[in-house]
């Protein structure tokens, strides 16, 4: 089976819907919809391996949460973003993954964490240091990326891909 599910979580206006646009559709969306939630699906190559990445975009708020445990459940990999300009977007991180953990009660998922927004060096809030140092605590990959001038962008989802299989 060659599609890999991956889920794309983090707080609002972190730029989970920017990133995806980015990576499946080549352009920066630069208004803010709060509520839009869609997957997307995009062929990639990796080696010699072709995958199909269906990508779930999530939003909304966490009372949803028994919505929120079904889509933890239909994916395989995780996609956790925070904004380095956002310091309480960085702290939820934490939050998001004790709930994929409670949710699928299991050890080794595959988890990447990126801080978005690279381009906006004079806001930032997190220093690359302090998301390596969370990241290698935690045992997930770590990028920072940004969605509007397209830094590592690719790159998230190669290694989203890299991570699943590997597990
Ligand atoms: P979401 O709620 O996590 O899906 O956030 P969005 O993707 O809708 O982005 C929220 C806002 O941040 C939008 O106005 C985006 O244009 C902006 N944004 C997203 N990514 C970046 C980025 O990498 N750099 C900058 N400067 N703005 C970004
Ligand atoms: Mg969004």
């Amino acid at each position: 089976n060659n599609v890999v599910r991956l889920c794309v979580m983090g707080d609002g206006g972190v730029g989970k819907t920017a990133v995806t646009t980015q990576f499946v559709s080549n352009h920066f969306v630069h208004y803010y919809d709060p509520t839009i939630e869609d997957s997307y699906r995009k062929q990639i190559s990796v080696g010699d391996k072709s995958y199909i990445l269906d990508i779930l975009d999530t939003a909304g708020q966490d009372e949803l949460t028994a919505m929120r445990d079904q889509w933890i459940r239909s994916c395989e990999g995780f996609v956790l973003v925070y904004s380095i300009t956002s310091r309480s977007s960085f702290d939820q991180v934490l939050h998001f993954r004790e709930q994929i953990y409670r949710v699928l009660d299991r050890d080794d998922i595959p988890i990447m964490m990126i801080g978005n927004k690279s381009d906006l060096i004079n806001e930032r809030q997190v220093s690359y240091q302090e998301g390596k140092e969370l990241s290698q605590n935690l045992g997930m990959s770590y990028m920072e990326v940004s969605a509007k001038s397209r830094s590592n962008i690719d790159e998230v989802f190669y290694e989203a891909i890299c991570c699943v299989k590997r597990k």
